[in-house]
């Protein structure tokens, strides 16, 4: 809802802007919040016109506001990949960004897998991720094992990290080889980047059949084709360059189990 009142005029020079950094257009009267692609109302919390997406999310209303998941979710203008720790702070990502001491754990952990994965094969993946015109991609702490995943949802997709998972698996000639958090994120990160791919597509053309296609095998019904064939591009992506320049495990099928799984000290350690 939106922030007025004598108390909001009087501590400071007028600001236009307000909820998430959007600036409030007051032209006509009609005082809405301009987010780059469609106005906001803040008196009614509605966007004043149908995401230009939304026949793709028939799941969600049209006139949702960040998937009705306002608290994980920010409708930003775009181009951004966000960092999400589980104690709710927040940093946007860039290519080559320096960690800091400033940030918890999770966060220094991700840019420096984020710039790892960038700088050894997944660079276009990055670029294609923090370039997008009108969409977010964050990037959640999870503490879950196993709970690694990337969800689109309307604007974006969330990935969900646990930047200290090592899988173990055996391999057939009976040695021990781990995967570690960092090669995790990057299978994520190519399920993203596809996703923003297959939807600059659907934009460019017109025909969303791909992207639909995407997101049904992300989201499946039990045993959808789709999702295999998925699985499959991803481990042989972005994944099996990180997994090779790392010396780890080289998943064959997605559907290989490990033997074990355990916490390190961070995503690049093995113990
Ligand atoms: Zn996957």
């Amino acid at each position: 809802m939106n922030q007025v009142g004598d108390w909001y005029a009087s501590t400071a020079p007028e600001n236009k802007y307000q909820y998430n950094g959007k600036e409030l257009n007051e032209e006509l009267g009609l005082n809405w919040m301009d987010y780059g692609a469609r106005y906001y109302d803040p008196a009614i919390a509605r966007w004043n016109a149908v995401d230009p997406l939304a026949e793709k999310y028939y799941s969600f209303s049209p006139y949702n506001y960040v998937a009705n998941n306002p608290i994980m979710l920010l409708d930003g203008d775009g181009m951004k990949i966000f960092i999400r720790d589980s104690d709710g702070n927040k940093i946007e990502y860039t290519r080559g960004m320096e960690q800091s001491e400033d940030y918890s754990d999770f966060i220094n952990h991700t840019i420096e897998s984020l710039n790892y994965i960038a700088s050894n094969g997944g660079k276009k993946a990055i670029k294609r991720l923090t370039k997008v015109e009108n969409r977010n991609y964050d990037i959640v702490q999870t503490d879950e094992f196993s709970g690694d995943s990337f969800n689109p949802h309307g604007e974006g997709g969330t990935i969900k990290f646990n930047s200290t998972q090592v899988n173990e698996y055996e391999t057939e000639d009976g040695k021990f080889r781990v995967i570690t958090a960092v090669t995790i994120l990057a299978h994520e990160i190519d399920h993203a980047s596809e996703n923003e791919r297959l939807m600059a597509i659907g934009e460019r053309t017109g025909d969303y059949s791909k992207i639909l296609d995407f997101q049904a095998a992300i989201n499946p019904v039990p045993d959808d084709p789709r999702r295999a064939k998925e699985e499959k591009r991803a481990i042989k992506g972005i994944e099996r360059k990180i997994a090779k320049s790392l010396g780890q495990h080289i998943r064959k099928r997605h559907n290989e189990k490990p033997i074990d799984k355990y916490n390190s000290d961070g995503p690049f350690d093995k113990y």
